[in-house]
């Protein structure tokens, strides 16, 4: 079979702040229903690279293309809207949001008239929030209240938030911070069967190497700023350089 869409095409991203070159090369490309994790010690340029990638950061130099469109510099709105979706480094979902967020929510809907967009959900045809409820394994669970979640769950609901704007490309930065590792791993399988389901591409980091090694594609391995090794989890964990900047072995 012809090979699936590059979704994501990243060329030669630099970024510095201040004299710190944070990241000085990078290059990738992420296919859609394919899962690359990118790694690397604390403060490779992962979260930069993700920043650059999502629209929050401007890179200094290189390019950024979602299938096939310059989106680089675009800023997080113009991303979001062009197919690129988050989760979890901020919490989006209304029961974890404050009470300076429910009451800026309330404003933003139309002049505070929240009760519009209650009765409007009340009416709202369930099946689509149903369906993707399935898709993340929270079906079951579907009459609770958000804020009862276990900590698992609610990360699982904001992928589904996520989810609900049909992007064609996710990235995680840490998605699963805070997380026991089984709960990763099992999270992790999860937004696996998803991509291939949906041809969804998906961009993440991760500290567990196990659960990175087990549902990725493709691992980028970064240190100081640029990529190290590119490769199958086989090619990765066999590569001399990489067990020697990264593994420590
Ligand atoms: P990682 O996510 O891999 O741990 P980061 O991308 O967060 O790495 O950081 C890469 C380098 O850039 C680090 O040296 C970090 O201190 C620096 N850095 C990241 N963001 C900023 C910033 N906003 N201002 C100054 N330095 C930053
Ligand atoms: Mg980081």
């Amino acid at each position: 079979p012809a090979p699936a869409a590059v979704v994501l095409e990243a060329t030669a991203l630099a970024r510095s702040f201040g004299g710190v070159a944070a990241v000085r090369d990078v290059s990738l490309a992420v296919r859609a229903g394919e899962v690359v994790a990118i790694i690397g010690p604390n403060g490779a340029g992962k979260s930069t690279c993700f920043a650059m990638l999502g629209g929050q950061l401007r890179p200094d130099r290189g390019e950024v293309r979602l299938l096939g469109r310059d989106i680089t510099g675009a800023g997080p709105e113009a991303v979001f809207r062009a197919g690129v979706g988050h989760t979890f480094q901020v919490t989006a979902s209304f029961a974890s949001m404050t009470l300076r967020e429910n009451v800026q929510l309330a404003l933003l809907s139309h002049r505070g008239r929240l009760w519009r967009l209650t009765r409007a959900l009340t009416r709202h045809d369930p099946r689509p929030a149903e369906a993707l409820l399935d898709q993340v394994g929270l079906l079951d669970q579907a009459d609770r209240a958000a804020a009862v979640l276990a900590y698992g769950d609610l990360k699982r609901l904001e992928l589904a938030l996520a989810l609900a704007n049909d992007p064609k490309l996710l990235l995680m930065d840490e998605p699963t911070a805070g997380m026991a590792p089984p709960e990763r791993a099992a999270l992790m399988a999860e937004v696996r069967a998803l991509a291939s389901r949906r041809g969804l591409a998906v961009l993440f980091t991760e500290h567990d190497l196990d659960t990175v090694f087990r549902v990725s594609d493709r691992i980028l391995v970064l240190d100081r700023g640029a990529v190290i090794a590119a490769g199958t989890p086989n090619a990765i964990r066999a590569d001399a350089r990489v067990r020697a900047v990264y593994l420590g072995t």
